[in-house]
């Protein structure tokens, strides 16, 4: 299938080789020609791993052998079969993405990314290593490292902003073992890391190196596509609790920090998935939330620190494959990303907005009322939620008050509760004194949840990557390498 970039359609690449490369040389991202042709009804059939591998096959048909790699990447390593389980709280379906091998949403497509890289490598002959990048804002690190770590041909170095994320999360990354992994923190925020790696690609680009760099950020459409099976996975279980019939609209709340998980929901109704509104979530770095209901992207403006961190973000690079999507024009895409890399800001066309104003719908959450539902939701319902999840949930009952659509809602649930336990603890009215290890122990006896195994397993393990850099030494950190 013929891929190009979101800013030059003469920028072509195969299917195998959008996953090899991440981002186009022009800085875009890879996208389909068209969407695939796809028998949505038919998919909503099988098990999970039915489900990621028929999707996976459509949109990426040059990797052969697609249910072989799906096995291999999700049996055994969640913890349910379905891999991503709903349950019913209040007025809304909660989809657990977290019951991975990080307890993070970004398992679902990290634990497939290296298995369709390593195919693609193959079945593109490709014989030197590949040297993944990626930048994190706490989550896809690990993820991305439980992932790739011992894989044969293929190395990995992740890049997070020193002081950015939880201990929990810079426990998870700097004690990795594996012999072809690197961690490095970065004195800066996730924009600069992020920044930071695509100035590397930039900076190798044609230049003859030992490695093949690629990408395990969602700008890798490798990354991007194995997301979609989740709302497929969602409407099969509305459909088996009988509340919904087939066809039903199912709204999605999602909440959102690099725009590849609500891009994802939309590429399933792409795909033919009866998808209503798709909820834009954000915390009190509300860049999508202003442009869904203005137009106008605005990246000038302060980061905040906040209780989600996945979700301090700025600059969302998967906000450009929408653009592209809604007006499948090239040229606009790449005058305004221009735009917003030398100016800070652009707006779209007016059509656009009303189009993108047709399939989202956006609001955010601020720290404390993040704090005020993941207490309300534990009150009311028992269901303990973590600070990301809690942002989907306040936006979903903005959504319902503001429009009065009572069609049946799904709130994503990106994080396990306890991955941010000062934060979920001090909702629900314990005490946040100790490290987090201690406090994760604290919320468990307070609510009878498990810590899940692999968070519990952290403490004590030996820290192993404590490299600490600036922004303008990563190009050496990598070549060093
Ligand atoms: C990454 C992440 C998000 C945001 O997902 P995007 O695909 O970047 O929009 C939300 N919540 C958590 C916990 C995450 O790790």
């Amino acid at each position: 299938m013929r891929y190009h970039s979101t800013r030059s359609p003469a920028l072509e690449a195969d299917s195998a080789q959008a996953v090899l490369t991440g981002l186009a040389p022009d800085g875009g991202l890879y996208m389909p020609e068209r969407i695939p042709a796809f028998h949505w009804q038919a998919a909503l059939q099988g098990t999970s791993q039915d489900m990621a591998s028929a999707i996976l096959s459509a949109f990426l048909p040059d990797i052969p052998d697609m249910p072989q790699l799906v096995k291999q990447a999700y049996t055994g390593k969640f913890e349910t079969e379905t891999l991503t389980p709903s349950v019913s709280v209040g007025d809304f379906q909660v989809l657990e993405l977290f019951r991975g091998p990080t307890s993070a949403f970004k398992d679902v497509a990290l634990s497939m990314l290296p298995q369709l890289l390593t195919a693609a490598k193959r079945c593109k002959g490709i014989q030197e290593d590949i040297l993944i990048l990626t930048a994190t804002s706490g989550d896809t690190g690990k993820a991305a490292l439980e992932g790739f770590h011992d894989v044969p041909g293929v190395r990995i170095c992740v890049f997070y902003p020193h002081g950015g994320v939880s201990q929990v999360q810079r426990a998870q990354m700097v004690t990795q073992e594996g012999s072809n992994v690197a961690v490095c923190a970065v004195r800066g925020n996730f924009d600069d890391a992020q920044t930071g790696v695509k100035n590397i690609f930039a900076a190798c680009q044609g230049k003859a190196l030992p490695f093949r760099l690629s990408s395990a950020n969602s700008i890798n459409i490798g990354r991007l596509a194995p997301q979609i099976m989740y709302y497929f996975r969602a409407y099969r279980d509305l459909l088996d609790a009988g509340k919904i019939a087939l066809g039903d609209t199912v709204n999605f709340s999602v909440p959102t920090g690099n725009f590849g998980d609500i891009l994802a929901g939309y590429l399933a109704k792409l795909l033919g998935l009866p998808v209503g509104t798709l909820i834009c979530a954000s915390n009190a770095n509300k860049v999508l939330t202003d442009f869904i209901r203005t137009g106008t992207y605005d990246r000038r403006r302060p980061l905040y620190k906040t209780t989600s961190p996945s979700m301090d973000i700025l600059v969302s690079s998967n906000l450009e494959r929408l653009l592209y999507l809604l007006s499948g024009d090239t040229e606009l895409v790449a005058s305004l990303m221009k735009k917003l890399n030398a100016e800070g800001v652009y707006t779209v066309p007016s059509e656009l907005l009303q189009k993108i104003q047709k399939e989202f719908w956006a609001a955010y959450c601020d720290d404390r009322r993040a704090a005020q539902v993941m207490g309300r939701v534990y009150r009311d319902y028992g269901y303990l939620c973590d600070p990301h999840t809690a942002a989907g949930w306040a936006a979903a009952e903005d959504y319902v008050k503001e429009t009065g659509d009572h069609a049946p809602m799904v709130v994503l649930s990106t994080a396990s509760p306890y991955k941010f336990p000062s934060a979920v603890l001090s909702a629900i009215g314990g005490d946040t004194s100790g490290t987090e290890f201690q406090q994760m122990e604290r919320l468990s006896q307070l609510t009878g949840v498990p810590v899940p195994r692999n968070l519990a397993n952290l403490q004590g393990k030996p820290e192993r990557h404590t490299a600490v850099i600036d922004k303008d030494a990563m190009l050496s950190y990598v070549l060093e390498l």
